[in-house]
């Protein structure tokens, strides 16, 4: 599979980033969804995967205080209640895209 890289990564909204990816796909992902799909052992039951983490206990107004690319396959989001473990890999962050609809490409005409 090719390297996926995200070329930008924007806030959009207050709640809200989109990331642009090398390949062109624009993808939105809410900071409170990033927040549930935390894959670190705090927030996820390593054995079974499942999710171990109270999503109800995920401030509405939850926000990134610092977003860094680890390596070259994730991005380490330090999220404002201080959760900063999990590694969020690329891969990770286009498959749930798939599971919300794609930003489509510039608004504006296009041939
Ligand atoms: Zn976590």
């Amino acid at each position: 599979m090719a390297d996926l890289w995200p070329e930008r990564i924007d806030a959009v909204a207050p709640d809200a980033v989109e990331i642009r990816w090398d390949d062109g796909l624009i993808t939105r992902h809410t900071w409170r969804r990033l927040r549930a799909e935390c894959r670190c052992a705090f927030c996820r039951d390593e054995m079974t995967g499942q999710r171990t983490l109270d999503v109800d206990a995920i401030p509405a107004d939850i926000r990134p205080l610092e977003i860094s690319v680890v390596g070259n396959y994730g991005l380490r989001i330090l999220w404002s209640d201080r959760h900063g473990t999990g590694i969020y890999h690329f891969g990770l962050l286009r498959e749930l895209a798939e599971s919300t609809p794609p930003v489509p490409p510039d608004s504006g005409n296009r041939a």
